[in-house]
């Protein structure tokens, strides 16, 4: 494969086959992402991406995901997604699912009908990154869209059938919001009502805007007990049946997953026992991302 730059997906993609569909983000400015900071956002061209999924198909010779990277490829004009997901379904006949990042701004440019169409034409998750549900959290992170917009986005994913999976940052707000952020992501989730919730934890990365905000302590990290608190919250506040809630990102200090409503009680139940020591959380020099 034909790979420019370092390669992000979401946990749940670890066995997709990913082919880069565009290069970069196209906002690029969240204080604490550096993901693609190196990188100049652009559409590939379509003849480069289908010459992709042509290679990848004589060296693998059974795929049943395809995550189709890098950040928000659903920018790319709908044409241009239906001709890439229409060969995947002609190269792949046994791929079951297909999946990409979307962002506010890019669900505001399809309208309800092109959405419905890609899911026809087998686009089957999109990742969308709330971080919070917090517009203070939002700014000072410098989102750049407010929560009310992407709860829009999640709920126009979710109509359209395409399932939606929503990340969110533990930690964000510091030790100075922490309650906020988890009462109000809790909030912004209940009305996306996600197929999927996950939580990555906050790590600031030198270099980055983030860095510098904790370096004058605008915002003051959370510790791991801090961290399951403030998690604690959000699920207490959660009211999302069906949504599929999961901790499993190498950034986490400790893994949960269950789903809503039913499983609160016993996610809050393991989340206690760490808060009272009776388990332990990862060590920071495994948490990586
Ligand atoms: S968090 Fe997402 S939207 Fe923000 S800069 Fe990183 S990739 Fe882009």
């Amino acid at each position: 494969m034909r790979y420019v730059g370092d390669i992000y997906r979401p946990p749940s993609e670890a066995n997709s086959l990913i082919v880069q569909a565009t290069i970069g983000c196209s906002y690029n400015k969240c204080t604490f992402c550096d993901m693609y900071k190196d990188k100049r956002f652009r559409q590939r061209p379509v003849e480069d991406i289908l010459d992709d999924l042509r290679m990848a198909r004589s060296y693998y010779p059974y795929v049943e995901r395809i995550f189709l990277a890098d950040g928000d490829a659903l920018i790319m004009k709908t044409e241009r997604i239906i001709e890439i997901l229409d060969t995947i379904k002609d190269f792949y006949p046994e791929c079951k699912r297909i999946a990409l990042y979307a962002s506010p701004q890019s669900v505001r440019l399809k309208t309800d009908e092109e959405l419905k169409t890609l899911k026809e034409h087998g686009l089957y998750i999109a990742y969308l990154g709330l971080e919070s549900g917090n517009e203070e959290i939002l700014e000072l992170v410098n989102k750049g869209e407010t929560a009310q917009e992407i709860i829009k986005a999640g709920q126009r994913i979710r109509k359209s059938g395409i399932l939606s999976s929503v990340t969110v940052i533990s930690g964000l707000g510091g030790t100075q919001r922490w309650q906020q952020h988890a009462i109000d992501t809790a909030k912004a989730l209940n009305a996306m009502n996600p197929d999927y919730i996950g939580l990555l934890t906050l790590m600031v990365r030198e270099g980055t805007p983030m860095y510098e905000q904790v370096d004058s302590g605008v915002i003051e990290l959370l510790s791991p007990f801090q961290i399951a608190e403030e998690t604690r919250l959000l699920l207490e506040h959660m009211d999302s049946p069906g949504s599929v809630f999961r901790m499993n990102h190498a950034s986490n200090y400790l893994s949960l997953r269950g789903v809503l409503n039913d499983d609160k009680a016993a996610m809050i139940a393991r989340l206690d026992a760490a808060i009272e020591g009776k388990t332990h959380f990862k060590c920071e020099e495994y948490r990586l991302l």
